[in-house]
């Protein structure tokens, strides 16, 4: 029986696990924490950090929409599909969905804790990859599925290295622990997307009410739309429930409009159809919401300039209206501004440097231009996801052996259609796999759930039956 290796317990991790497990793998899940299947997202207990899509889309399983849902409503009976639960609900699913998938397994999941530290080719003919942890621990693959996620943030350019060393610059929010015992005062926040908005609310909880959020454009995610009263009812399941009204016409016509918006072949072509079809519908969230299915044919579909100018120009604009705050998040983050406990500004980061008391940052306003330099007791890295290309070790080792090369943009590794590795060469490598945020650049919608679970279920079935049609590592290393 083949024996895969899935490195990361995550949200990917788990949702691979899940179906590989159903194609009769032997699965090996490698994860450091102590809980899989929470990951980044889902590690959270603060009951205030939402998911930031409706129940209804957020099922593991592709054969049951509703799955998640159903498992809402024997925890609260109330739970409509349009409705934002709390992240700490989907972390428990999804350590239910591993434990259910365990079950049926019957003795093919081993879950192992520890970190990945290299993978190595096979050393003879036939033979397995080699998956050394950092304890020395080393397993046997057939196959290995990099379900590697989101890296740290990335440092930002301008912080000098005697702040980066301060104990009043936190570089990673998701660290456990790391927002507690700040030092009194104001606290400045690097970036204004939904990680920010996660720091707001947890140290507003804390009872910190001198809060700055600052980027370049000083834009907040934009807030789902309220759910419907009469959502939880309507005909047609959660899913027809969550589109019903008006927002399914918008859907159909925008799906009306596909052929034109993938013929659009430039940014501004893009642009200009997309404002009309907003302007048309009067309903861009459902716009938004049709188009998700459709991204990466619309994303594969502008030349490579296209693209670039679609990252420089456009990909921020893009975030905001796509990744938007559930209406309750939304609600925390408006009172907490208005009460003036959070001020939001459009401004570039010229310098952070350490401060007597604290970290000095220079600041260029970004309409007029004027520069000051506030002084912060702390100040918050919330830009969100880094690049694992540069700062992972696994992902570089790979990169530097040729198993694995970077893909478009460095957003993280190229893969072939399925999520098999590209090595050095271009050629698709036989036993390296990936799924989830890893494939960013290669797709542009490949981060959340939806988009993950159809990823897992297309991995397994290009994977093979385990026990039917596996070929030998070293036989497609030679073909
Ligand atoms: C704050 C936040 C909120 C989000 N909210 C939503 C939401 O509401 N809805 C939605 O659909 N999506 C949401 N997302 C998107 C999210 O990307 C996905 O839903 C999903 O959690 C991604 O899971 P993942 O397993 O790919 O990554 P991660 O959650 O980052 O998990 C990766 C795992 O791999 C482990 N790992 C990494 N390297 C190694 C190694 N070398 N060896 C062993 N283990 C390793 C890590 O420790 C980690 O446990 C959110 C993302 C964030 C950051």
């Amino acid at each position: 029986m083949g024996i895969a290796v899935v490195v990361g317990g995550g949200c990917s991790g788990v949702l691979a696990t899940r179906e590989l497990l159903r194609t009769g793998w032997h699965v090996v899940l490698v994860d450091p924490g102590a809980r899989p299947g929470r990951g980044l997202a889902y590690s959270t207990a603060d009951p205030w950090h939402l998911l930031n899509s409706p129940a209804a889309a957020m099922s593991a399983d592709p054969d049951r929409p509703d799955d998640f849902l159903r498992w809402c409503r024997q925890r609260d009976p109330r739970t409509g599909p349009a409705d934002f639960v709390p992240r700490s609900w989907y972390g428990d699913y999804l350590t239910e969905v591993l434990r259910a998938a365990d079950e049926t397994a019957q003795g093919r999941l081993t879950v192992q804790r520890g970190r990945v530290a290299r993978i190595f080719e096979p050393s003879v003919n036939g033979g397995p990859l080699t998956v050394l942890l950092t304890d020395d621990v080393v397993i046997p693959a057939d196959r290995v599925v990099l379900a590697l996620g989101h890296p740290a943030p990335s440092a930002p350019a301008r912080l000098d290295a005697a702040a980066a060393r301060s104990g009043a610059y936190v570089a990673d929010p998701w660290r456990p622990g790391a927002l507690a015992g700040l030092p009194e005062g104001p606290i400045l926040l690097i970036g204004t997307g939904l990680t920010a908005v996660d720091v707001a609310l947890t140290l507003a909880n804390a009872g910190r009410r001198d809060l700055t959020a600052v980027s370049r454009h000083g834009l907040l995610p934009q807030p789902h739309r309220r759910p419907a009263a009469a959502s939880a009812t309507a005909p047609g399941g959660p899913a027809a429930a969550a589109q019903a009204g008006p927002a399914q016409v918008t859907a159909a016509q925008t799906v009306a409009a596909l052929p034109e918006l993938l013929a659009a072949g430039s940014v501004a072509g893009l642009l200009r159809s997309l404002r009309r079809l907003a302007a048309d519908t009067g309903d861009w969230r459902a716009v938004f919401d049709a188009l998700r299915p459709h991204w990466d044919a619309l994303w594969q579909s502008l030349p490579e300039p296209g693209q670039r100018r679609f990252l420089r120009h456009l990909a921020r604009y893009w975030e905001v209206h796509r990744h938007r705050m559930a209406p309750a998040v939304a609600d925390g983050i408006g009172a907490l501004r208005e009460s003036g406990s959070l001020r939001v500004r459009a401004a570039e980061l010229c310098g952070i440097e350490a401060a007597d008391e604290g970290v000095r940052v220079v600041l260029r306003e970004r309409h007029g231009g004027a520069i000051t330099a506030p002084t912060f007791a702390a100040v918050v890295n919330c830009t969100g996801p880094g690049r694992i290309v540069e700062s992972d070790p696994l992902v570089r080792a790979l990169v530097a052996e040729g198993m694995a090369r970077p893909g478009p943009y460095r957003l993280g590794l190229d893969t072939d259609p399925h999520g098999a590795l590209l090595r050095r060469d271009g050629s698709a490598h036989p036993a390296l796999w990936t799924l989830g945020p890893t494939r960013r650049g290669v797709l542009w919608e490949t981060t959340a759930a939806p988009e993950i679970r159809t990823q897992a279920r297309a991995l397994a079935v290009a994977l093979g039956d385990a026990g039917r049609d596996r070929a030998p590592v070293a036989e497609c290393v030679e073909s």
